[in-house]
C-alpha cells in the first residue's frame, strides 16, 4: 500500500487523539515500515498513528447493482396440440411394437390388463392404457383413446 517510503521524521496525515482532527503529524516511530507513533504538529502530542478515515473510505466496497435474474416472463412453451392428435401420435409410435398375434378380440365381458393389445371390431387394434374400476378401461386406438367396457377378475 505504502508507495512512498516513509521514515521517522517525515510528515504524515493522522487523526490526532487530542485535536480530534486529521492533521499533519511527524513520524516518531516506525515498526517494519509501518508508522506506529506520531507527533502532532498542532498540539505536539505524541500518540499512536491513526490513519485518516478517508483512507478507509477509499477501500469501502462499492455496491454494484448485479444484473438481476431475468424476469420470468418467458413461459415454457407448450405445443398446441389437441389431445386426440397426441394420442394418435402415441399410437403411431407404439404401433411398431404391437404383436398382432397377441391381440385379444375385444369383448365387453372380457378381462384385460394394462398394455394388453385389444382388437376392436370398429376401432381396430388398441393397447390398454388404464383400467378403471369397476368395469371400464381406456384403450389407445389409432384414432385416440376410447373408453370401453370390460370385466375385472
Ligand atoms: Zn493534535
Amino acid at each position: 500500500m505504502t508507495i512512498r517510503k516513509l521514515s521517522a521524521g517525515d510528515i504524515i496525515e493522522s487523526r490526532c487523539t487530542k485535536c480530534r482532527e486529521v492533521l499533519n503529524h511527524r513520524i516518531v516511530a516506525m515498526v517494519e515500515g509501518k508508522v506506529v507513533r506520531v507527533e502532532c504538529n498542532t498540539c505536539n502530542g505524541v500518540h499512536n498513528y491513526y490513519p485518516p478515515p478517508s483512507a478507509k473510505e477509499a477501500k469501502a466496497p462499492r455496491i454494484t447493482v448485479a444484473g438481476k435474474a431475468r424476469s420470468t416472463t418467458a413461459v415454457p412453451r407448450m405445443p398446441r396440440k389437441d389431445p386426440a392428435e397426441i394420442e394418435r401420435e402415441e399410437w403411431a409410435s407404439l404401433q411398431p411394437t404391437f404383436d398382432y398375434d397377441k391381440a385379444i378380440a375385444y369383448n365387453m365381458n372380457g378381462t384385460y390388463q394394462v398394455k394388453r393389445l385389444v382388437l376392436h371390431p370398429s376401432f381396430g387394434l388398441g393397447i390398454v392404457k388404464v383400467l378403471i374400476v369397476p368395469n371400464k378401461m381406456q384403450v389407445l386406438f389409432k384414432d385416440g383413446i376410447k373408453l370401453l367396457r370390460c370385466q375385472f377378475l
